[in-house]
């Protein structure tokens, strides 16, 4: 099975990048910005709604 990614954006420092859903929280969770330690929810970290979808899928 191919690899998927989701792509995520810090709302506060403008950070893109990107990882597998396994090595992420569920949505809901509290995650912290890598660059600026902006913690807000992790679904608010999700580019677009295509990458919420793609993580709650493969979680
Ligand atoms: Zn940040």
């Amino acid at each position: 099975m191919e690899e998927a990614f989701v792509r995520l954006l810090c709302p506060e420092c403008t950070k893109e990048w990107q990882s597998t859903p396994r090595d992420l929280p569920a949505p809901q969770n509290t995650f912290s910005c890598p660059e600026c330690g902006e913690r807000r929810r992790l679904s608010e970290f999700m580019r677009t709604e295509h990458d919420l979808e793609t993580l709650r899928d493969l979680q």
